[in-house]
């Protein structure tokens, strides 16, 4: 295999393998770019089939942590790492703790957080090695903790500015249908009804949406029908790749915005959406309230008040965005990834 010709290879700076025998760590750390500060990403854990694939998941997801980075100002660049493994069998502290040693090894460059298949508990292991470690449990009135009810936030935030543009008005009376009830899913239903929104919700976890069906008042749909459901936006805040070549055509929204990463299946679907008239908040963006709150607190020095204005600029770069689309015809997705690109070129002062 030949690292630099692979289809994910995108001019990354560098690639680790990290392995440590007594704990059994298999790992990959890559560093898209460091243009912008420290490569920042969450560490994910996850059963990869071969290393080939964990390399590939590394690749892609450091890049989008680039442009997400990128877009949310913070002064970081992208970066992510992969633990190759399962979350539920193969965790222990001392496997955190030499991933700890290997974050450390890079003085510096990489920052790591929980993602996927990790937690706050598994980087308190990782912050006994290393200082290059955001995400950790926070005492109360600290900032920082949970990034779930910060994205929620951040989107919640980003719809209301996808409806006044693509609507012309405010989400009271409107719908919306949300897409899983998790950390990210409930909190922004709580404020989407807070806002005169009603509510069509889809959970996996019955428990979940009786819960918020209960609260909110919320109408349950299937799982399996939500992305379909007749509303005036979808907020997919469950799984990637939820927007393709088969769920586009079957879409009965005006505005696509939510807080799951990847949302397109490929390139060619924003395309999709743009000809079919709906209105694409890109996720990165949207969604960026987390990553806003964990670069504060990693930092330190910030109150909870300073991470919410920040959550607040989410809207503004939005519309920003929606604007730049229209006037060149392009989706907002394309153009995303081109203000990203653009702000990776121009560097710290660009
Ligand atoms: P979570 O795991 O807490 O919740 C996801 C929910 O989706 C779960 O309740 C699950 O049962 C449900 N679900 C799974 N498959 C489903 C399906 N087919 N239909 C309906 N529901 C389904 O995750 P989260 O933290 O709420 O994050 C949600 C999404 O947002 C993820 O894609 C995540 O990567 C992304 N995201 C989260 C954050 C954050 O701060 N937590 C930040 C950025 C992006």
């Amino acid at each position: 295999m030949d690292l630099f010709t692979l289809p994910d290879f995108d001019g990354h700076e560098q690639v680790v393998f990290g392995h440590d025998a007594a704990t059994g760590l298999r790992a990959v750390v890559a560093i898209h770019s460091t243009v912008l500060g420290p490569a920042a990403g969450g560490c994910r854990m996850w059963t990869y089939g071969s290393a080939d694939e964990a390399l590939t998941d590394a690749l892609r997801l450091s890049r989008g942590m680039s442009y997400k980075n990128a877009m949310a100002e913070l002064g970081l660049g992208g970066g992510k790492a992969v633990i190759l493994g399962d979350s539920r069998r193969d965790k222990s502290p001392e496997l955190f703790a030499a991933f700890g040693r290997l974050v450390d090894s890079l003085g510096g460059r990489y920052i790591t957080a929980e993602d996927v298949g990790t937690t706050t508990g598994d980087m308190e292991q990782v912050a006994r090695q290393t200082s290059f470690v955001s995400g950790l449990k926070r005492a109360a009135g600290e900032a920082g903790g949970d990034p779930g009810p910060k994205t929620a936030l951040g989107v919640f935030l980003g719809i209301q500015a996808a409806v006044r543009f693509q609507l012309g008005c405010e989400l009271d009376g409107l719908t919306v249908a949300v897409q899983g009830l998790g950390g990210v899913g409930r909190p922004l239903c709580r404020l989407l009804a807070a806002a005169g929104a009603r509510l069509k919700v889809a959970d996996a976890r019955a428990a979940l949406v009786e819960q918020v069906r209960d609260e909110l008042g919320a109408v349950v749909v299937a799982p399996g029908a939500i992305a379909a459901e007749a509303a005036d936006v979808l907020a997919p805040c469950a799984l990637g790749a939820v927007l393709n070549e088969a769920s586009i055509p079957r879409l009965r929204v005006r505005v696509v915005a939510g807080a799951a990463n990847n949302q397109l299946a490929r390139e060619a679907d924003g395309y999709a959406l743009m000809k079919a008239g709906i209105l694409y908040a890109p996720d990165y963006v949207i969604n960026a309230g987390g990553i806003i709150s964990v670069a504060h607190e990693y930092r330190g020095g910030v109150s909870e008040a300073e991470v919410h204005a920040d959550i607040e600029k989410i809207p503004g770069r939005l519309t920003v965005i929606f604007e730049r689309a229209r006037r060149e015809g392009l989706p907002t997705s394309v153009v995303a990834d081109r203000m990203a690109r653009e702000r990776l070129r121009a560097g710290p002062r660009g």
